[in-house]
C-alpha cells in the first residue's frame, strides 16, 4: 500500500496505534494550552523522560501564563536550571508576559509564530494540539518517517532544506478532523518506533505503507548531510577558600546561558593561572561539538585575581550579583544561584570529594 494513495488509510493505523500506545504524559491526561505551551518549549531540545519532573515542578511553581508572567526572571531561570538552552525560559517568561497582555489571543498557527520562542514547528504543534486547527508538524523525527514511508533517498544539506522538501508530503497525510493527535501519533512514533539506529519496522503500525521497509534501505534514510565535529578544550579553575568558591557569572548580554555561573575558565583571569595536576576532565556533546573541560585545583589565587573579584554577595544579593564577573560565592548559598547543569553537577562532586 503506499502512502500518498491511501492517506485515509494511513491515518487510520496511525490513530488506531496511538490510542494504545501513547505514553500517559501530564499535558495529555489533564491537557491545557499553558500545559501544551510549556511542553512544547520544554521538548524543543529534551527528551521527554528527561522533561518530565522539571515539567511538574514548573507547573507546580509556574500553574498558569498569570503566574509565569508576574514570576521574576531569576526564579524562571532557577526552575529551567538543568535543562539547559536557556534561552527557552527567557522566551517562554516572554511569552507568558505577552499572551497575558493581548486583547485578542492566537488562534492559528501563523498568530501563534508572532509570540516569542514559536516557530514554525512548535506554533503548528501548539494550534493542532490544543486547538485543533488543521498544521501539520515537521521536524527531523517526521522527516525521518515521510523519507522512509516514500523511500526517499535525495541528499539534503541540513534539517532545514529536508523540513522544506517535506512539508506538502506531511500537509497531505495530515488527518484534519484530529490534527493534534495525528501530530503527537508522528511525534510520538518517531521518538519510540521509528528511531534514527534500528528502527522497530516489525512492530511499527505504519508498515505496510513504508516502501524503505519493502526495499530494506531504512537505515540509510533520511540522506542528510551531517556537520562535521568541533573539538573544544576548555581548562577551569577550581578554587576554594574560607568555605566560598570562586564562580564565573555569564554576562547578561551573552547569547547563551546568560546571568547563570560556571567555574571560571583560565580564559576569564587577566593573568593566565599557573596550573598544576588537574582534578578531573569531563567531555560532553553539544551539537556538532565535542567539548574536554579539564578542571585544576588552584590552592591560593593569583596576584591579578584580587582587583577582579567582586565582593562576596550577600545571601539576598546572590540572586542579583555586581558586574564583575569573577564572585566568591559562600558553600552554602550554592543553592540560591543558577548554576548552568554540568558545572552543577561537577560541583557537587567535587565538594564531597573535598569532604
Ligand atoms: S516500517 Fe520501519 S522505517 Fe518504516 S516507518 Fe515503520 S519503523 Fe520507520
Amino acid at each position: 500500500m503506499s502512502l500518498l494513495s491511501q492517506p485515509e488509510a494511513f491515518q487510520q493505523a496511525l490513530a488506531d496505534w496511538y490510542a494504545s500506545a501513547q505514553r500517559p504524559l501530564p499535558w495529555r491526561t489533564a491537557p491545557s494550552l499553558y500545559k501544551t505551551v510549556v511542553s512544547e518549549l520544554m521538548a524543543q531540545q529534551t527528551q521527554i523522560k528527561t522533561m518530565l519532573p522539571y515539567f511538574d515542578r514548573w507547573l507546580k511553581r509556574f500553574p498558569d501564563f498569570v503566574a509565569l508572567a508576574d514570576a521574576p526572571s531569576d526564579d524562571v531561570l532557577k526552575h529551567w536550571e538543568g535543562l539547559g538552552y536557556y534561552s527557552r525560559a527567557r522566551n517562554l517568561h516572554k511569552l507568558a508576559k505577552e499572551y497575558v497582555a493581548l486583547e485578542t489571543k492566537p488562534t492559528t498557527a501563523k498568530e501563534w509564530q508572532a509570540l516569542p520562542g514559536i516557530g514554525p514547528y512548535t506554533s503548528a504543534a501548539i494550534s493542532s494540539i490544543a486547538q485543533n486547527v488543521p498544521a501539520a508538524v515537521v521536524d527531523g523525527n517526521v522527516v525521518r518517517i515521510l523519507a522512509r514511508l516514500t523511500n526517499d533517498d535525495r541528499a539534503f544539506k541540513n534539517n532545514g532544506d529536508a523540513v522544506k522538501a517535506f512539508t506538502p508530503t506531511a500537509d497531505t497525510v495530515l488527518n484534519h478532523d484530529t490534527p493534534g493527535d495525528h501530530n503527537q501519533a508522528m511525534m510520538e512514533l518517531g521518538a519510540t518506533i521509528c528511531q534514527k539506529a534500528n528502527p522497530l519496522c516489525t512492530v511499527c503500525p505504519v508498515v505496510q505503507f513504508c516502501a524503505a521497509a519493502a526495499a530494506g534501505t531504512q537505515e540509510g534514510i533520511p540522506n542528510i548531510q551531517r556537520k562535521a565535529i568541533q573539538q573544544v578544550q576548555i581548562d577551569r579553575v577550581w578554587i576554594v577558600q574560607d568555605d566560598k568558591l570562586l564562580l564565573h557569572r555569564i554576562p547578561d548580554d551573552a547569547k547563551q546561558l546568560a546571568g547563570q555561573y560556571e567555574l571560571p575558565a583560565t580564559t576569564h583571569f587577566d593573568e593566565t593561572p599557573k596550573l598544576g595536576k588537574a582534578l578531573a576532565t569531563k567531555s560532553r556533546g553539544i551539537t556538532n561539538k565535542r567539548i574536554k573541560e579539564t578542571i585544576y585545583p588552584l590552592k591560593s589565587p593569583i596576584s591579578a585575581l584580587k582587583s577582579q573579584v567582586s565582593p562576596l554577595p550577600s545571601q539576598v544579593s546572590a540572586l542579583k550579583p555586581p558586574p564583575s564577573q569573577l564572585h566568591w560565592i559562600a558553600l552554602d548559598q550554592l543553592d540560591i544561584i543558577t548554576l548552568s547543569g554540568p558545572h552543577r553537577r561537577w560541583t557537587k562532586e567535587l565538594l564531597k570529594q573535598r569532604l
